[in-house]
């Protein structure tokens, strides 16, 4: 059997560096609630991302639900299903209606020429995704939500660290979320947070994430438990550390692969953005016209022990616990995309060689 290549693969510290992190929590004795690396990493992280106000979370599907729940939703969500099921989970499970819009055949980000013709006197918000670490078009989907009076939630999942003009990407819509589970670029083992620009969100979330607790004897909120522990906040501190060289990395590996595939028949890679640092959180190629289908060249990575995702398939609006409910025709761009799809291998600790080796698997 050849050498295993995983699709990705946790960041991780030394075993030194975290033991030396954590190793105050045995003094303290203070475990989670809010304590001291927890409120360090939100203010490290108000710094790396840019943003006037972080609030962190057990793990970024919580972090979406609460967003939802801090800013009083009803009726319909504009959104969009080329995503990892937790964006659509997370409107549903706020009973809330998600209506979905197609993306748009570049960067696979909503289709902002689609979306005024999916509002009604229902529809309360847009919750677009960034996208593999490329961004959604931020100026005209503030435009259309100013026009029309709707509130914004990014999933930012994939965008950590990334910047439009030297802003960051959290710090427009009225939030955004960011995961920090292990497989995802910046990893507090399990994590999330919320960047927001309204410094009185803080205090609504600290409530619902912690049962709607607002003083010793007053429970003012039906709120859940979704509060990051400390050593999860130790782990996110370690990590920090080494960022900028994980991006840097990962940079150095896409363009490595971006050798490989410029200029091949029927593939499909991304362009960089204009303005815009991006993050390098996954390698989407998109197979179309080429000698192999996706699928084929799935199976033909798999045998050389090679392993790859069909990412994001299948799409949120085509799987079972919607079935009957919406219409992935709707979505034909999306769709489109989502059956041509894979996320190449892509993680600091890669080698320019296995880029080399399973650039050479797709191509012979
Ligand atoms: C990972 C991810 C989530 C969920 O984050 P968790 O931290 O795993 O709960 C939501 N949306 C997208 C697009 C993701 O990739």
């Amino acid at each position: 059997m050849k050498e295993l290549i995983q699709v990705t693969k946790s960041s991780m510290p030394s075993f030194e560096e975290f033991t030396n992190e954590i190793q105050d929590l045995w003094e303290s004795g203070w475990l989670t609630n809010m304590g001291a690396k927890h409120k360090q990493l939100e203010m490290a992280l108000e710094r790396y991302l840019q943003v006037d106000n972080v609030n962190l979370f057990t793990n970024g599907h919580l972090a979406l639900e609460n967003a939802i729940a801090s800013l009083n939703l009803s009726g319909e969500v504009i959104t969009t299903p080329f995503t990892f099921v937790s964006t659509t989970h997370a409107i549903v499970r706020n009973r809330l209606t998600p209506v979905f819009c197609d993306i748009n055949p570049d960067d696979y980000t909503i289709d902002t020429t689609k979306i005024e013709s999916l509002i009604t006197d229902k529809t309360s918000a847009i919750m677009p995704v960034h996208v593999y670490g490329n961004i959604c078009d931020v100026d005209e989907i503030e435009r259309i939500a100013k026009k029309h009076n709707l509130r914004v939630i990014y999933d930012a999942a994939h965008a950590f660290g990334v910047t439009k003009d030297d802003k960051g990407i959290g710090s427009f819509g009225d939030i955004s979320m960011f995961s920090f589970h292990a497989t995802k670029v910046f990893n507090t083992i399990e994590g999330g947070a919320l960047t927001f620009n309204d410094d009185s969100l803080h205090s609504i979330l600290n409530e619902q994430k912690n049962f709607g607790i607002t003083g010793p004897e007053d429970i003012i909120y039906v709120g859940g438990n979704a509060k990051m522990n400390e050593f999860q906040a130790a782990m996110g501190l370690c990590n920090l550390n080494s960022i900028d060289d994980d991006i840097q990395r990962r940079k150095e590996l896409v363009d490595r692969y971006n050798q490989h595939f410029n200029d091949i028949e029927g593939i499909k890679i991304v362009d960089s953005q204009q303005g815009v640092e991006s993050n390098y959180a996954y390698y989407p190629v998109v197979f179309d016209g080429f000698k192999y289908t996706r699928d084929e060249v799935f199976e033909n990575l798999k045998s050389e022990n090679i392993h790859v995702r069909k990412y994001f398939f299948p799409l949120t609006n085509d799987i079972e616990c919607y079935e009957g409910r919406f219409d992935v025709n709707e979505t034909p761009v999306a769709k489109y995309i989502s059956d041509r799809v894979l996320t190449l291998p892509l993680y600091p600790d890669l080698k320019l060689s296995d880029v080399d080796r399973i650039c050479k698997v797709i191509l012979n």
